[in-house]
Formats: structure tokens, C-alpha cells, sequence
């Protein structure tokens, strides 16, 4: 698997031959410098590649195809230093299969009142030659992310960062396999959907396994490296007195030890980044993969429960997205489980049977064996915590019959009360803008009761890569107003429907 630091954007910086060689060389040491100064930058999880500057047609085809050619490029940004007649750019725009930030922004912060003159003028024309470009990309219907403001600006910076982060989760996305056993659960709609259309839209395969290939790995997985991993669970979790050596329940620790090696044996020899289970169907498996589902997510796989195969696939692109974030909080799997009404602080209580990913853990987790009530199999192990309380992003794709929409939500997490008799790893949480009105909006857009949610992510992480996938996105925020929100979803039936035919 290819990590963020293996991944490049390249800066791509138009010009012409008016100006003469003295201007071009001065718009290739500016474009140098700009490049160097993102790639040099901690926020920046990517390199940031200076190409040689476009002046003609030709030249910039040729960028353009070896941008869709070059495995590490993630994405474009493009920014016309001086005035690049965008006509010029239509065959490599036509061609280019990679996201495309614009960026609007000029080498001097301030205009040298006293020392302008017509040759720095010349020079510095972003301020036209960026409009020329934004309506070639406008009139060829191009999705792109503008962002405006001086290179060095923090603000800038964070932008093309966030940018980066979204472009390099799109191309881990592209050859994404998730694996499901099983299929989905019987009879639910939200979760299930077409998978080729989504390999078409989202560039991620999809594939069944029989559960039995699994069972094969996992019961040829030696008792010292069994051993080896419960030592594991010992050195990072409180266990149970009833999971601790000689304890009734210590059998089922091993056992979903053993699990957890054949599951992680089994995704790599595949190749896989996600997964989805299903309950009911685990013959030969001791029990629901539930602490192997949580470390696993924890590690970077997708997961979705009930052969959710959507949300495993979101899941993994928002950890691959936010991974190494600075003040990280962590993202999980979840769904919403049962609702608390309590006036203006009503909120749904977010868990699942197991699967709860422990990077949103607030605390030490504690390792636990506990009957499951459903699935007929043996008390699986999993681990117990509550979340860190603060605001986050829930979001899923659904499948519409002619299109996916993402629908977005922020939410806050608060604090939980204890729960001695559900031990589940669980979050609380207010949608916004309040509970009444998230969830009347979520219910009116379609949306899952599995989520994949982000401390760290922001909306327009979510929105711009919805953007890059071609994909509908709406958002129910603190600005969210039904009607409003109701209206948003009819014309977006009608704008897919007109401008894109679905
Ligand atoms: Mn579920």
C-alpha cells in the first residue's frame, strides 16, 4: 500500500512565449520556489512536484498526459503566473483523468506601489490570467476546487493541504478491493446497492468470499503466534478479570486472537483495504469478528457491518484522508443505535453490536466477553469505551437507482452516561443543527443507519471529494432548515437528471 509521502501533486504553472525568455525564467523560479516552499511544509502530507512551465498547446497535452500516466501523481495545481490564452489548454483538459486544484494566487503579496511599472505588470498577471483559465474549465463543465489567497498564507497553505489529503484518498480509492463475506444482510435496502456502477463512479472493486477461505487461514494459524498476539491485547487493553489467564472466558480471548491473524492474513494475501461481515454468516468461526473488526479498522481497513460494502469503502477513505493530521481525533464505523429525547439536548446514542474503531477512544479500552443475544455463535470479545466528546463529521453514500449521493452531517459528541449493562464501544451524539431537525433531514435525503465518522475531517473535505468522484453531496449542518433542505434535494433531481442524464 502506497503511503502519503509516496504520493506527489505537481504544480503546473501556465505562461506563453509573449513575454520573452527573461519573464519565463523568472515565472519558472517563482513557480520553484512556490513548489518548494508547499513541499517543505509540515500540513502538506504530499510532495509537491515544480513541472516545467505550459506555453503552448502542445506542451501542455503532453503534462497532462503524463500526469494520467505517472502512478504517484495524485492531482494538479495549476496556477497561470502570467496571462496563458486558455485555449491552449482544451486538448490536455480534455485528457486529464486527475483532480485539479486552481490556484489563484500571485509571488508578491503586495504591489511595489512606488516600483511598479509595465515589466512587472508583465510579469505578474494572475489576476487576468487566472480568470482566462477559470472559464475554460467553466465552459468544459470541469469540477475543480479554486482556492484563492497568497502561497504563503497559512491559510493557503491549509487549503491545498486539505486538498492533497482528499486527491490522495481518491487514488488509494481507485484500486481499492473490498472484500465482503458474505452478502447483505437479508432483505435491508440502504446498504446494499450497484456494485458496478460504483466501480465505474468510485474506481473500488468489490468482491464476495466464502467465509470457509477464511476459516481455512485462520485455522492453520500456529498456537505461538496466537499466543504472541493475546500478549499484544494484554500490553494495550484493562482485560477483564474473566479474560485474564484462567479466567472463564480467557478461551474466547484466543479464539478471536486467532481470528483476527486469519483475517489480517487473508486481506493481505488479497490485496485488500476493506471488509464487510455479516452475522449471519460465520460457519466455522468461533464468533463475530468483532475485536478483529476493531483493531483492523484501526490499522486503515475499511470496514462495514452487515456486508455494507459502501460505508466499508468511506471508511477507508476518511482514515486514509485524515490519517497523520495533526491533533489527531479518529474515525470510525458507526450507527445510529437508539435515541435519547431530552429536549433541546436530544441525541442518538451511536454503536454497533462490536465494530466501534478504538482511534475515537476516549480512554484505555477494556477487553471484554459478553453474550450477543443474536448470530447463534460463541460470546464473542470486544472492546468497551466511550468516545472523546467534541464536533466531527458523519457522513454515507447512498445509491439512488440513477446516481450515489453522499449526505453529510456534523455533529457533536457529548458526554455518555454509563452504560453497566450494554458493553459496547459507543458515542453520543447532537446532529446539527439540532436533533430534530439532523435527523428529519437525514431521514429525508435517504439516508443509512451506518455512518463513517470523522473527528478531523471537515465538510468540505467530504464535499470536495464527492466533487472529484462526480458524485451528488448535500450537507445538514447549522445552517440546515428543512424546507430549504427539501427543495435542495428536488433540484438536485432535476440538475442530475438534466445536466448529467441520470
Ligand atoms: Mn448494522
Amino acid at each position: 500500500m502506497k503511503t502519503l509521502n509516496q504520493l506527489e501533486v505537481w504544480l503546473v504553472t501556465g505562461s506563453q512565449h509573449l513575454y520573452g525568455q527573461k519573464t519565463l525564467d523568472q515565472v519558472a523560479s517563482h513557480s520553484k520556489e512556490i513548489a518548494a516552499a508547499f513541499d517543505a511544509s509540515s500540513d502538506i502530507p504530499v510532495k509537491v512536484v515544480c513541472k516545467p512551465t505550459g506555453t503552448g498547446s502542445a506542451e501542455i497535452h503532453k503534462i497532462c498526459r503524463e500526469a494520467n500516466g505517472a502512478e504517484n501523481c495524485i492531482g494538479l495545481i495549476t496556477w497561470m503566473h502570467t496571462f496563458s490564452p486558455a485555449k491552449m489548454w482544451i486538448h490536455g483538459l480534455q485528457e486529464l483523468r486527475k483532480p485539479i486544484l486552481h490556484l489563484h494566487t500571485q509571488y508578491n503579496k503586495e504591489i511595489p506601489w512606488k516600483e511598479i511599472d509595465m515589466d512587472f505588470m508583465n510579469l505578474n498577471q494572475s489576476a487576468h490570467g487566472d480568470r482566462e483559465f477559470g472559464h475554460i474549465m467553466a465552459r468544459m463543465r470541469m469540477d475543480r476546487k479554486v482556492v484563492v489567497g497568497h502561497w504563503q498564507d497559512p491559510k493557503v497553505v491549509s487549503k491545498v493541504a486539505g486538498w492533497s489529503r482528499v486527491a490522495a484518498a481518491w487514488a488509494d480509492s481507485q484500486d481499492m478491493l473490498i472484500i465482503r463475506f458474505g452478502d447483505q444482510m437479508n432483505n435491508v435496502a440502504v446498504t446494499d446497492g450497484d456494485k458496478v456502477e460504483a466501480e465505474r463512479v468510485f474506481g473500488y472493486h468489490v468482491d464476495y468470499s466464502p467465509i470457509a477461505d477464511l476459516v481455512k487461514v485462520q485455522d492453520n494459524v500456529s498456537d505461538e503466534d496466537v499466543a504472541e498476539l493475546v500478549k499484544i491485547y494484554e500490553s494495550e487493553y484493562d482485560l477483564a478479570d474473566n479474560c485474564k489467564e484462567g479466567g472463564e472466558a480467557r478461551n474466547q480471548v484466543v479464539h478471536a486472537a486467532r481470528i483476527e491473524i486469519g483475517l489480517r492474513r487473508y486481506l493481505e494475501k488479497k490485496g485488500a483495504k476493506a471488509f464487510t461481515t455479516n452475522f449471519d454468516d460465520l460457519e466455522g468461526v468461533d464468533q463475530l469478528p468483532g475485536l478483529a473488526s476493531q483493531r483492523l479498522m484501526a490499522d486503515g481497513y475499511g470496514f462495514g457491518a452487515e456486508g455494507d460494502w459502501k460505508t466499508a469503502a468511506l471508511c477507508r477513505q476518511m482514515w486514509f484522508m485524515s490519517q497523520g493530521m495533526s491533533d489527531y481525533k479518529g474515525c470510525s464505523f458507526l450507527e445510529d443505535y437508539t435515541l435519547n429525547f431530552d429536549g433541546e439536548k436530544s441525541s442518538i446514542l451511536q454503536a454497533h453490536m462490536l465494530e466501534v474503531c478504538p482511534l475515537i477512544a476516549d480512554h484505555k479500552p477494556k477487553l471484554e466477553v459478553h453474550p450477543l443475544g443474536i448470530g447463534g455463535k460463541n460470546d464473542p470479545a470486544r472492546l468497551v469505551f466511550t468516545s472523546k466528546t467534541g464536533s466531527g463529521v458523519a457522513a454515507t453514500v447512498i445509491d439512488m437507482g440513477s446516481r450515489f449521493r453522499m449526505i453529510i452531517n456534523t455533529v457533536d459528541c457529548i458526554d455518555s452516561q454509563e452504560l453497566p449493562k450494554l458493553p459496547v464501544a459507543s458515542a453520543l451524539w447532537i446532529p446539527q443543527p439540532n436533533f430534530e431537525v439532523g435527523a428529519a433531514a437525514w431521514i429525508l435525503a435517504g439516508g443509512t443507519h451506518h455512518t463513517s465518522f470523522s473527528y478531523d475531517l471537515t465538510v468540505e473535505d467530504l464535499q470536495d471529494f464527492a466533487e472529484m468522484a462526480g458524485i451528488e453531496a448535500v450537507v445538514i449542518d447549522k445552517g440546515t432548515k428543512i424546507p430549504e433542505f427539501k427543495k435542495e434535494l428536488q433540484w438536485n433531481d432535476l440538475y442530475y437528471h438534466l445536466a448529467k442524464g441520470l
